[in-house]
């Protein structure tokens, strides 16, 4: 029986390479964006490869050959505001006839709590392929209220792109759907130590937001 959620860790020198320096303190806002969108990238291939496809024709200069192009339903991208924003344009680039839905999602800082404060997501996702795109999954609440979101509106097939994830995520996100008969993936650059405290993923890169676009106060 397949593992529920299905958990890949990317395991390619390129993707460790970027992740690095995506982590130094000292890596300034431009390049930490440009790197989380090449990570993404790179992720987008390996999360994609279960993607539905059909048969269609081609004819090439030479000979008429049996081809493959997306199926339908188009799949469906979902950043979860603010962090997620950063990894849309490199997922994007990989599946530019993909649809895509937003999330608002924040957790409070002392009760580790997460609301929902926007959701321009379709209310039916019948058969749908759904990519959420969140970059830390700490205690993976977030990730498991939006996955419940998605499959309550009939999505059947959900991947988590993240680029770091805790162990105490996974756990959480094993103990959300384990049981259930649904197909959950998650696809990270990198599997971190554990959580501190305040719910930061040790070693982690900080508060993703703040590094993708500066210190809200
Ligand atoms: N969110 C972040 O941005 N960073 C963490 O380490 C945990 C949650």
């Amino acid at each position: 029986m397949t593992e529920t959620p299905r958990i890949q860790i990317a395991d390619h020198p390129l993707i460790a390479h970027k992740l690095t320096t995506l982590r130094d303190e000292r890596t300034d806002s431009p390049t930490f964006r440009r790197l989380a969108d090449e990570l993404v990238t790179l992720l987008a291939y390996e999360a994609t490869r279960e993607i539905r496809v059909e048969a269609v024709a081609v004819t090439t200069p030479v000979a008429p050959a049996v081809g493959t192009k997306l199926a339908i339903p188009r799949p469906l991208v979902v950043p979860i505001l603010r962090a997620g924003l950063g990894m849309l344009d490199g997922m994007m680039r990989l599946l530019p006839t993909a649809e895509v839905g937003f999330l608002g999602m924040i957790r409070d800082e002392e009760t580790l709590i997460v609301s929902t404060y926007a959701d321009r997501v379709p209310h039916d996702l019948s058969g749908r392929q759904v990519y959420v795109l969140d970059p830390m999954l700490a205690t993976g609440g977030t990730l498991v209220d939006a996955i419940d979101l998605l499959l309550a509106r009939g999505a059947t097939d959900v991947t988590a792109i993240c680029l770091i994830a805790a162990p105490e995520g996974l756990d959480r996100l094993r103990q959300a759907f384990a049981h259930r008969e649904v197909a959950v993936t998650v696809v990270c650059a990198g599997l971190d130590d554990h959580l501190n405290e305040k719910g930061y993923i040790v070693p982690g890169l900080g508060d993703a937001g703040d590094r993708l676009y500066g210190v809200v106060g």
